[in-house]
């Protein structure tokens, strides 16, 4: 028996799991079922996090979650769930297999198989936002390397271990050099270690095109947060349906298992719900525990029902003859009866009883120490009503022994010196001071002297980006028209 802690949820997710664990015990799972209570009576209890302490407790113990969809419900104060649980419990790889079952599930892409590998931990998603002054907002895009190394290492293995060929990396490198840059750089170090499988990248937009146009081109596509939150629920609609998409959350210690889509609350308690993306990530997560066997058994019957046109209403096409519409409950009884057989025309799911987990814990490699070197600061301002030049003027005549203005820039783009005429600007202004001696660069000491400076003379500054070079390499970006 391999202990497990089951999350009955929200709206439909109750109806999906009962569906769902009565076929994992008809189909012979070895599972010892912890419950915890998770989501919107927590949140409502006054728990913003929704979820118990002591839920943790029996997460901790046995290191497999899988769970139901969750309600957040209206109002603000509520963080996501399942963020963090996903930082918690350190699940730092987020894995969407989306494959068509045509011409059962309708999709134009037949020979579509891909599995999105979504880094889980970073990104936008580290919550770090600010506002700024009163017209900007600021949300913080932090990539580490150990995290990139981590995700892209498990695309790897993963795409080793499952017999896949292809690894593309998705990233947006040609405007986001540092951040994107060193995602990309650190595929491309990793890839050397896998010979045997072909590597690619794309930049983010004309891959998301690509994959929704052609996704049979694609096998394993390993990208960041953000796009890979985006990405996956285009590959999950157009394989056939949000409904049908399963997940596992991979982290070195736990793994938590649970369907794409939500809680449906405008289908809740009326029999109408697909238990299927809740029951290919049990699948996901039988083969975590070592019960693989019985996965491929549970995943055929499943085929088996829909090859024999046995479908819940979401994925229903009335135009052909054979098909029943079923509710939650014959659907279950209908895979049930199944148990056993396996599909005719789908691909008949397998399982390899010698196969290995994908490890997930990796040594990482041991970057060579650069030297850093502080050569100025970007100061942040919030100023009303002056002009680019003016702003220049003031700030050329407060600045400090050592440092030199290099420039302003507003929104990104440079506005001083010397620059296009009647840029649009807002009222916060990013203006760069770097050392006059280039080669020894500045001390902190000249940035708090020339901070207060500007606070003497009542200007507001609102933060400061060191710029650092690494090993005489400028570790930050220029402003466009720099
Ligand atoms: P949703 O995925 O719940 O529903 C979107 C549409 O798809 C609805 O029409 C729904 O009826 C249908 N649908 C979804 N799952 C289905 C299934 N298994 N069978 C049949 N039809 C299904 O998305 P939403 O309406 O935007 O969100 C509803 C709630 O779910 C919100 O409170 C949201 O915060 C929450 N949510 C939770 C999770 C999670 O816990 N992982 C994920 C997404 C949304």
């Amino acid at each position: 028996m391999t202990p497990i802690t089951v999350a009955y949820g929200d709206g439909i997710g109750p109806e999906i799991m009962t569906a769902t664990l009565e076929i994992l015990k008809a189909a012979g799972a070895q599972l010892a079922i912890e419950t915890i209570e998770i989501g919107e009576k927590v949140y409502l209890s006054g728990n913003t996090s929704g979820i118990k302490p002591e839920a943790w407790e029996s997460l901790q113990r046995t290191k497999v979650f899988l769970k139901s969809p969750i309600t957040t419900p209206f109002g603000g104060g509520y963080k996501s769930l399942n963020v963090t649980v996903r930082k918690t419990l350190g699940l730092y790889a987020n894995v969407r297999p989306c494959q068509a079952y045509t011409p059962f599930v309708p999709s134009r892409f037949p020979k579509m198989d891909v599995v999105i590998v979504r880094e889980n931990e970073e990104d936008l998603y580290a919550g770090i936002e600010y506002r700024l002054t009163q017209d900007v907002f600021e949300s913080l895009k932090l990539i580490s390397r150990p995290g990139s190394e981590k995700i892209v290492r498990y695309a790897f293995e993963y795409a080793r271990q499952n017999g896949r060929k292809k690894v593309s990396c998705f990233i947006k490198d040609n405007i986001m050099k540092l951040s994107d840059g060193i995602f990309h750089q650190v595929f491309d170090e990793v890839g050397v270690e896998y010979p045997e499988i072909e590597k690619n990248s794309y930049i983010i937009d004309i891959g998301a095109a690509r994959l929704a146009d052609s996704p049979e081109i694609f096998d394993v596509i390993v990208t960041s947060n953000l796009y890979g939150d985006i990405i996956s629920d285009i590959a999950a609609q157009i394989s056939g349906s949000v409904g049908i998409g399963g997940s596992s959350n991979i982290g070195e210690k736990c793994a938590m298992f649970e369907a794409i889509h939500g809680s449906a609350p405008d289908i809740s308690g009326k029999d109408l719900a697909n238990p299927s993306g809740l029951l290919l990530s049990a699948i996901m997560m039988l083969e975590h525990i070592g019960q693989p066997a019985i996965g491929a058994k549970i995943k055929n019957a499943w085929l088996k029902t829909l090859e024999d046109g046995i479908h819940t209403g979401d994925i229903h096409s009335t135009g052909n003859a054979n098909e029943r519409k079923v509710g939650t409950t014959e659907f279950t009884q209908a895979i049930i009866s199944r148990l056993g057989q396996v599909p005719a025309t789908l691909t008949v799911a397998t399982y390899n009883p010698n196969a290995k987990p994908v490890p997930t814990h990796y040594e990482l490699t041991t970057v060579i120490h650069e030297d850093k070197t502080l050569v100025g600061s970007d100061i942040f301002l919030d100023c009303e009503d002056i002009s680019p030049d003016d702003l220049g003027s003031k700030l050329e005549a407060v600045t400090i022994p050592g440092l030199k203005l290099q420039m302003i820039s507003n929104r990104g783009v440079k506005v001083y010196p010397n620059a296009i005429k009647d840029i649009f600007c807002t009222n916060m202004w990013r203006c760069r001071f770097v050392a006059t001696d280039t080669k020894n660069g500045i001390s902190h000491t000249q940035i708090i002297a020339q901070l207060q400076l500007l606070q003497i003379q009542g200007i507001d500054f609102i933060k400061t980006e060191n710029l650092y070079n690494y090993n005489g390499k400028a570790g930050y970006s220029l402003a466009q028209g720099q």
